[in-house]
């Protein structure tokens, strides 16, 4: 049997985890949030007291990453570190920039490769990241760019954070928001880009219920459900 595949990329900060999560839901599919995996990953870097940046202190790390992923009774995708949840921590400000610097890093991408492609050969899935459509599952029935200008994304990020009760300026997150599309644009391996015969759906005029329609119409003109 083969199964389907729903890749979404874009930038930080889109929507993409809230949508894709809730398409999911909707389809009966699994829902991989890749970004949580290289988050994981950073904080496991993070930990060891190596430079994110650094590729040679951080390949070797790999090797004994004890890294996994499992599914909670509310369907919610858990990471863990060593048997820790470290679900949470990878949300933390300092972890969002280290994913990005470690995801630079050709060995991390080529050791997340096959354990995402191995999910897909699985599972049903929407996968969302920034390489899914172009480098991991080229051949997903459904591929969709979904972006948003940076100021709505920063917005919504500043919503998020006050949500979780940090604090930031929304000049200050606006920022981290540009310098990671900068970071994930122009990387040399894996760069965040619209995948060839990806749609495009741009979320800045749209709320969460209007973004899920758009996505939802554009998957229905691809795979019969
Ligand atoms: O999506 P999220 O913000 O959680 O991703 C964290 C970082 O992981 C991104 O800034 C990006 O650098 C990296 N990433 C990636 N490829 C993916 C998913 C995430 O390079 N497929």
């Amino acid at each position: 049997m083969s199964y389907r595949s729903i890749a979404i990329d874009g930038p930080a900060g889109a929507g993409k985890s809230t949508l894709a999560r809730k398409l999911a839901e909707k389809l009966g599919f699994l829902y991989v949030d890749t970004g949580a995996i290289y988050r994981t990953v950073a904080l496991a870097v993070l930990r060891a007291g190596t430079d994110p940046s650094d590729q040679a202190g951080v390949a070797p790390l790999l090797e004994e990453l004890d890294m996994k992923m499992a599914y909670g009774a509310d369907g919610v995708q858990r990471m863990y570190l060593a048997g820790e949840d470290v679900s949470e921590a990878i949300r933390e400000h300092r972890v969002s920039g280290a994913a990005s610097k470690v995801s630079a890093i050709p060995e991390v991408r080529a050791f997340l490769l096959d354990f995402q492609r191995k999910l897909a050969g699985e599972h049903d899935v929407v996968m969302d990241g920034r390489d899914i459509g172009t480098v991991v599952l080229p051949q997903a029935d459904v591929k969709i760019f979904l972006t948003a200008a940076p100021e709505a994304r920063a917005r919504r990020r500043l919503l998020e954070l006050e949500q979780r009760g940090q604090e930031a300026g929304f000049d200050a997150v606006l920022r981290d928001i540009r310098e990671r599309d900068w970071q994930d644009e122009h990387r040399p391996i894996a760069p965040l880009k619209r995948a060839d015969g990806a749609a495009l759906l741009d979320t800045t005029q749209l709320n969460l219920e209007q973004s899920l329609e758009g996505l939802l119409s554009l998957v229905k003109e691809k795979i019969a459900l």
